[in-house]
């Protein structure tokens, strides 16, 4: 089980695990490898949970740290204090700022308010931000591709709100107005359907075909990954089913791209009271994944449940392999330091070094 202090636990649990040869049987499981926490993930959560180890006081947390329930509820039970917007947090407090990054605009409020901030925003946000202040800067137009209302969009908009629009999709793209159609330029929200936002940005190119791209991928090593995991496994699964709360762009994102690859049926669940019976109804083979703020402790209390219920055979599919951790934020680094502390994540063995952010 996830204790505390282990906040990206990948252990399998015990059961009948078998190599993945391209057949299925009835019974077999078929295990997304990668899945769950990313890098930026694993990164906000501990940094919740070193706060309130840290701090002798209250911590906020502005929105939902990462988007999934299991994980809010936790951080809620040991202490954090989840608001909507600063202005609900008393002057001079301790706020932290969710995974998927806020505007300019926020951080002014903050400040209005004498807060003092640990930044947690994934640094794949961050240099999604980073592009938009200086295409903005070179006064390019900035067609955003991502969903209107969601927090990381918000968040990449506030930073040049003069020079951004959002498009929604490719139904989106008839509406879309610019000055000059020789400096126009399209990033992306980080979590999108990898090939959804390709025919957006196609339909976007013929409409503008000096469109430029952003200098390397918008969405982000795990979105992808998860993704390429998730197309291998479809087309030999009758039911795939996507760990993941209902909020969380990726997991929703997991769960269509199955259904795209070939999947005959695919549910997203947030754990496994949500099953229901009528989905295993002829089902031979079921596929599995999480989305990259699920822990994985969601998804073996889910290959329980589907062991009870005959599909026992698992079988790991394993598309890539990730090794990245990014260090905390700087401002919980030097309170840690000053406290004699040390960040005690196993960090990471293979080739890719502790990203410093
Ligand atoms: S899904 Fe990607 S962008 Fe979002 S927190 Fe994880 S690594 Fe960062």
């Amino acid at each position: 089980m996830w204790r505390d202090g282990e906040s990206c636990p990948t252990a399998l649990p015990p059961g009948r695990f078998s190599f993945y040869d391209g057949r299925v049987s009835t019974g077999t499981v078929l295990l997304a490898e990668p899945r769950g926490y990313c890098a930026g993930v694993d990164r906000a959560v501990v940094a919740v949970e070193r706060a309130l180890e840290h701090y002798d006081e209250t911590v906020y947390v502005r929105h939902e740290i990462v988007h999934n329930k299991f994980v809010v509820d936790r951080l809620k039970e040991k202490g954090a204090v989840f608001v909507e917007e600063v202005d609900e947090i008393p002057e001079g407090s301790l706020v932290i700022f969710s995974a998927h990054g806020i505007s300019p605009k926020v951080r002014e409020m903050a400040e209005e308010r004498n807060l003092r901030t640990i930044d947690a925003t994934c640094p794949l946000v961050t240099k999604v931000h980073k592009e938009a202040v200086r295409f903005a800067r070179q006064d390019y137009d900035i067609l955003l591709v991502g969903h209107d209302g969601h927090e990381e969009v918000e968040g990449t908009a506030g930073e040049a709100p003069d020079h951004v629009q959002i498009v929604n999709g490719p139904e989106d793209v008839g509406k879309v107005t610019v000055r000059d159609p020789e400096k126009v330029v399209w990033l992306s929200q980080t979590t999108l359907s990898v090939d959804e936002t390709m025919e957006t940005v196609n339909l976007l190119k013929e409409r503008f075909p000096t469109l430029q791209a952003p200098p390397s991928d918008d969405i982000c090593y795990a979105t992808q990954n998860r993704q390429v995991a998730i197309k291998k496994i479809a087309p030999d699964a009758d039911l795939v089913l996507v760990v993941g709360s209902p909020n969380s762009s990726n997991s929703v994102r997991l769960m269509e791209v199955a259904k795209e690859a070939g999947a005959k049926a695919s549910h997203r669940i947030d754990n496994v009271s949500e099953l229901r019976e009528e989905w295993f109804e002829g089902v031979k083979s079921v596929g599995v994944t999480s989305g990259a703020s699920v822990p994985d402790v969601l998804v073996q209390e889910l290959l329980a449940e589907l062991a009870e219920r005959g599909f026992g055979d698992v079988k790991p599919v394993r598309t890539a392999t990730e090794d990245l951790m990014f260090s905390l934020p700087r401002e919980l680094r030097q309170e840690m330091k000053a406290r004699g502390s040390v960040d005690t994540r196993k960090k990471p063995t293979g080739d890719s070094a502790t990203a410093e952010s």
